[in-house]
């Protein structure tokens, strides 16, 4: 049984034949999928999804990439959307993003990100991170919030460099392994993903995007999932059915509100 702890099935590569992309996944091993939220706007939505299929939770929050078109949400109507929603898990994904020049201004953004940590410590739910180029203003930031009071988050999709990682596991943060791990190059990711404590790690697909190999260009879906946990587990060295009890077990622990609504049982 493996979790895919983020990716994004509202998006248009996958509103064909969404029944479809769960099946694979489910016949993949891939038993449960976490749809994760890039506007407050379309909260609706997400909701829908994880109510129509009970192997799929759902995130309210504001990517980066948003965060101009959102900058002002309030951290408690963000809260409240998440805790009114039965299936909805975590709040996010939020953070910092800085590698398109088009980027919403830093200030912004990490407005933006702060407010998401207050909703996530309101909502007694995790917050997922994105981070790109973006280094240090984010180990900043989380330090910064994580003194002011605590909050749970996973650094998802994570392409940052070493610091970052040690910086978030010291602070208690769990980091996710997306394809990237299984690209021919990533040596340093995955010299990274060896220094993680075991009981910190989770895999992802971020579908539709960086199908892992052997689909590498591809549209990626959840399916895949059991791709990079494969390799995953190669580059750690372990066998695959431990590499997917751990990550599972990381799953439930860090998103615990879905330990009470597990696959099936929508
Ligand atoms: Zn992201
Ligand atoms: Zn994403």
């Amino acid at each position: 049984m493996l979790i895919d702890s983020h990716c994004h099935l509202d998006f248009p590569d996958f509103s064909a034949d969404l029944p479809g992309v769960i099946a694979r996944a489910k016949a993949a091993g891939v038993t449960g999928m976490l749809t994760i939220s890039t506007r407050v706007a379309k909260a609706d939505t997400y909701r829908a999804i994880a109510e129509a299929h009970p192997e799929v939770w759902h995130t309210i929050g504001t990517h980066p990439d948003g965060a101009a078109e959102e900058p002002d949400v309030p951290a408690e109507t963000i809260a409240a959307l998440a805790t009114s929603s039965p299936r909805c898990v975590g709040i996010g994904e939020a953070g910092l993003d800085y590698h398109y020049p088009d980027a919403a201004p830093e200030a912004v953004q990490e407005r933006v990100l702060r407010a998401h940590i207050a909703a996530s410590r309101e909502a007694g739910l995790p917050l997922v991170i994105h981070a790109r180029d973006a280094d240090d203003h984010m180990e900043r930031v989380l330090a910064d919030e994580m003194a002011r009071a605590p909050f749970r988050a996973v650094l998802h999709c994570f392409s940052s460099g070493p610091r970052l990682a040690e910086a978030g596991v010291e602070l208690g943060l769990y980091v996710s392994f997306s394809g990237i791990v299984t690209f021919r190059r990533s040596h340093a990711l995955r010299d990274i993903a060896r220094a993680v404590p075991l009981d910190r790690i989770l895999v992802e697909t971020d579908a539709p995007f960086l199908a892992p190999e052997p689909h590498r260009g591809r549209t990626n879906e959840p399916a895949y999932t059991a791709d990079t946990a494969r390799s995953l587990a190669g580059t750690l060295g372990l066998a695959r059915e431990e590499l997917a009890r751990i990550t599972t077990a990381n799953f439930f622990r860090l998103f615990d509100k879905a330990a009470g609504t597990p696959p099936g049982a929508a």
